[in-house]
């Protein structure tokens, strides 16, 4: 492992709660020097060099002039955050305020911390791995209960424990399989093949499995994007309006009205759908509606949920059904069709003739069914206990160790030499490394913490 820790050597400082107005904010300040930087500035009773969670009510102060009140906590390494000495002051949540107590923070030694330093410290000091790491910044973004859960869950006990312990397991095999190559010229052999198969068949099986998930890992954490499609006039509008309840998209007897997506957000049991009404599916001359229909046509391919919606008292959907499945994708998204205006249809027979869920959305009937075949549909595919992927930083590192696994596996069966068995363990082990942050260089650090918020 590529060790960094000589670069923290300065002390940073960062407003950790956001830019907004509000009644206090915290500025949090990591690194050697903290205790004495904010020593310097702080009027009142504080032993910071002794002194750990402790917090104190005193003034910032600048050439005798206080800048504010504030309560300050040192925290003593490495019982914090970074590992680090770290120092949190409360003071009253003014922009101005903030500015200047980090201006003159800035001014006694310490430098404006980068986006994500908090954390990357945290991790470079082995407060948390890599998945936890980001994890923070998934709990932090987190818009909806379960993105929170599954934040926490990655947090408390990683992507998969399964995982890590066929790891453990194929380690130990490794180490006997490597032990060979010093006796490669008797051909002993100390690891046992058996075991190393049924242990690559597992992690293969387990690797597989996640880089699956990550379809609904990715939905829960963002939200399942969901498309309303269906042509002209059919109701996707007054659909969208119905589900989100308010008056998002403009509903008109006119054809051709809505041309570009629109979108909003529907929480239900805790999980985000976000919604996008699309421009109707039809042939047309009129080059702006042309563009909004092949926008159409890339929103219904990038769903998971698609909406399909049509007019029951004219047509039975079945048109609309073979349209949507014959351009989109069925493994990945799932049509949900909709006869709408049953209330325009006066007999039995007619409403025997649709296919779908018959909804009069005018009227809002049937718009609660719509809501609980969506949460249907999720709670069909995931449960909050599954082991679920939601970057695809890990997926990447599980493809990378899949690959290499299969290798193995095939090189084991062809009683292949051991040095090629185990070049390609160690390549699906290093890649499993990679995901946890066992194995690291800057370029990856900087990518991931790159994407956090200054203070985080
Ligand atoms: P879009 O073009 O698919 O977005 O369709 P709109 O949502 O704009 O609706 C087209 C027309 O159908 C509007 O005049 C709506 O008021 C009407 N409409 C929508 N839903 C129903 C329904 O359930 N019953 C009836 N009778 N009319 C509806």
């Amino acid at each position: 492992m590529l060790d960094i820790k000589h670069l923290f050597h300065d002390t940073i400082v960062a407003h950790a709660t956001g830019n907004s107005r509000s009644a206090i904010a915290v500025i949090r300040v990591s690194g050697a020097r903290a205790f004495p930087i904010v020593e310097g500035i702080f009027k009142g009773k504080m032993d910071f060099e002794n002194t750990s969670h402790l917090v104190r009510y005193g003034s910032i102060v600048s050439d005798q002039n206080i800048i504010d009140e504030v309560l300050v906590c040192p925290f003593k390494s490495p019982k914090s955050y970074t590992k680090e000495n770290v120092v949190e002051i409360s003071c009253h949540g003014s922009p101005i305020v903030v500015e200047l107590i980090i201006n003159l923070i800035v001014s006694v030694g310490a430098r404006i911390a980068e986006p994500g330093e908090f954390t990357k410290r945290a991790f470079i000091n082995g407060q948390l791995n890599l998945v936890q790491a980001e994890a923070i910044s998934d709990l932090i973004e987190s818009n909806s209960e379960s993105a929170r859960k599954l934040a926490i869950s990655h947090l408390k006990s990683g992507i998969s424990p399964k995982i890590f312990q066929i790891k453990s397991q194929i380690i130990h095999l490794l180490s006997y399989i490597e032990l060979e190559l010093d006796f490669s010229e008797e051909s002993i052999e100390f690891a046992d093949r058996n075991q190393l198969v049924e242990l690559l068949i597992e992690l293969q099986y387990e690797c597989a499995e996640l880089i699956e998930s990550f379809q609904f890992g990715n939905a829960v954490k963002k939200g399942f994007p969901v498309t309303i499609a269906g042509k002209p006039n059919a109701g996707k509008s007054t659909l969208l309006n119905a589900l989100l309840n308010e008056e998002r998209a403009i509903v008109s007897s006119q054809a051709g009205t809505t041309r570009d997506v629109i979108e909003g957000s529907l929480f239900i049991e805790g999980y985000e759908f976000r919604i996008s009404d699309t421009a109707g599916l039809r042939d047309s001359e009129d080059f702006i509606e042309q563009e909004g229909i092949r926008r159409s046509w890339d929103r219904i391919n990038h769903a998971g949920i698609i909406l399909g919606i049509f007019d029951s008292s004219i047509e039975d959907g079945k048109e609309l059904e073979n349209l949507i499945l014959s351009n989109s994708k069925p493994d990945t998204n799932h049509l949900i069709l909709i006869a709408n205006k049953i209330d325009l249809i006066s007999n039995t027979f007619e409403k025997r003739r649709y296919i779908g869920l018959g909804v009069s959305l005018k009227s809002k009937e049937g718009v609660k069914c719509v809501r609980e075949e969506l949460i249907k549909y999720v709670k069909k595919n995931y449960t909050p206990e599954q082991s679920v992927v939601s970057q695809i930083r890990h997926v990447k590192a599980l493809e990378k160790c899949l690959e290499h696994a299969k290798n193995a596996h095939r090189e084991l069966l062809s009683m292949n030499t051991p040095d090629i068995i185990a070049l390609e363990i160690r390549i699906s082990m290093q890649a499993l490394g990679e995901l946890t942050g066992e194995i690291f260089n800057e370029e990856i650090l900087d990518n991931i913490f790159s994407k956090f918020c200054i203070g985080k």
